[in-house]
């Protein structure tokens, strides 16, 4: 076991601060990984402030890990040391139901996560990435393309997949038309990956201040969402939305946008909808809703050398972690261009 220097939130609410776990040593199938940054995803101030009424303290937050390897066990044969790669929301799964053959362990009903979760074998708890080091079974381990930049290559492990996933079940096509709500950490990836699909982009934000980043993110045009003349220019124009709002809002204006057989992609809010759908608006123009959350391993894999391929990263802030407690508050007022990643060097400073 090696002891392994952490930030813990210990309470409801507290801001991650220094703290040590014992490490556990690797089996035979884990890669024992050296922690160079990871992104700061929303869930993690969910799972701090015990949002869904399920953190178990103290909880390491973090599942947007980059990383170097330090070494493997005798059965791994993908990685050797100092390959560098990522891990993402999952570090296990039964590996054996349909959706796991499949490669769709994030629908196993057994997903064990990188924080919060319980480690099937040995029954302790999982830490996630806000650490200097961690060890995984070598399936949930992913390669990040020597094209990519590691740090700005953090958040595609959550938000990343979680926008591209979608996009690609839905099977957006080059010339269609995406729409995109939202311009944060999802939204912006959003755009990025339709645009790079070969789609016709449109953002849907309330801040005309988003308008020139939007464009530079790749969309080809900006609604305005809270005037009304150009929601109704949009009306029946989109094949897909791709909602990444986290909070509640009303999709009906928005269902409005899109053409006959278009396709509603939700990934942003948890809670129920509210106001209600408006039924006839899906069924006169047959019109379906999918919701869809982050990607199994072999389509995580896809989507980096996609990003490898097309040369797409995240926008980044780069954090020292001793200021974790301000990038929270800042996040909690989307004042983030459009995510932090933590400099984990400054764990060892
Ligand atoms: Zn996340
Ligand atoms: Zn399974």
């Amino acid at each position: 076991m090696k002891t392994t220097r952490a930030y813990a939130s210990q309470s409801r609410g507290k801001t991650p601060a220094p703290w040590q776990y014992e490490a556990r040593e690797p089996r035979a199938d884990d890669v024992e990984i050296e922690i160079l940054y990871c992104g700061i995803c929303h869930t993690d101030i969910h799972f701090v402030d015990d949002d869904w009424g399920m953190t178990q303290y103290p909880v390491v937050p973090g599942h947007e890990i980059v990383g170097r390897v330090l070494s493997v066990g005798s059965e791994v044969k993908r990685f050797k040391k100092g390959d560098i790669v990522g891990v993402g929301c999952l570090v296990d799964s039964c590996r054996e139901c349909a959706c796991c053959e499949k490669g769709l362990e994030q629908y196993c009903a057994s997903t064990v996560f990188t924080y919060n979760g319980v480690d099937r074998h040995d029954g302790r708890p999982t830490y996630g990435g806000y650490s200097e080091r961690m060890v995984v079974s070598d399936r949930f381990v992913l390669r990040i393309p020597g094209g990519l930049d590691p740090a700005a290559s953090a958040p595609l492990l959550c938000a990343g997949i979680t926008t591209y996933s979608p996009l690609k079940f839905a099977g957006v096509k080059r010339g269609e038309r995406v729409g995109v709500v939202g311009m944060g950490g999802l939204g912006h990836m959003g755009i990025k990956f339709a645009k790079a699909l070969g789609a016709e982009v449109t953002l849907f934000t309330r801040s005309e201040s988003k308008v020139a980043e939007a464009k530079r993110n790749g969309a080809d045009h900006v609604v305005i969402s809270t005037d009304e003349g150009q929601m109704e220019r949009a009306a029946g124009s989109l094949n897909y939305i791709l909602d990444t709002v986290p909070n509640e809002h009303d999709f009906n204006p928005y269902i409005n946008c899109l053409a006959v057989d278009g396709k509603y992609l939700l990934v942003g809010q948890l809670t129920p909808i509210n106001p209600p759908i408006q039924a006839i608006s899906l069924i006169m123009g047959r019109r379906s809703l999918m919701g869809s959350v982050i990607g199994g391993l072999p389509e995580t894999q896809e989507m980096l050398d996609f990003c490898a391929e097309h040369g797409i990263v995240c926008d980044i802030e780069m954090l020292d972690i001793r200021d974790i407690g301000k990038a929270y508050e800042r996040i909690k007022r989307s004042d983030v261009r459009y995510r932090f990643v933590i400099d984990m060097a400054t764990i060892r400073a």
